[in-house]
């Protein structure tokens, strides 16, 4: 039997205690991401098939169905453009976000 190694766990009492590190202050419902964005899908419903590819494939579950149709929540959508790659009918084109 192997010998078990000895636990080198490192406690931090507070974070002032703690090294320079990116942490996240809260919960996603705070933290809107979707500024990080450059480019952002917008969707053509009348050539969509209700497929539900694009709300499939998002990465970062920003597709909501809503009766149905496909509808970006732009607080999270970082822009990626994997739906618009995705979608069958083409109907989700990458469009640059206004400054
Ligand atoms: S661009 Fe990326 S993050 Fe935004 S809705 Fe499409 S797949 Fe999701
Ligand atoms: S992938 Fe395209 S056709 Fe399918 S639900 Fe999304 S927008 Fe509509």
């Amino acid at each position: 039997m192997s010998k078990k190694k000895d636990d080198k766990r490192i406690i931090f009492n507070s974070e002032k205690e703690m090294p320079l590190v990116a942490m996240s202050l809260g919960s996603m419902l705070y933290n809107k991401t979707g500024a990080w964005r450059n480019i952002k899908p917008v969707i053509d419903l009348s050539k969509c098939i209700k497929c539900g590819i694009c709300w499939k494939f998002c990465p970062d579950t920003s597709i909501d169905i809503v009766d149905e149709w496909p509808q970006v929540n732009y607080d999270y959508c970082k822009g990626c453009g994997i739906c618009a790659e995705e979608c069958p009918e083409k109907c989700i084109v990458m469009v640059e976000e206004e400054k």
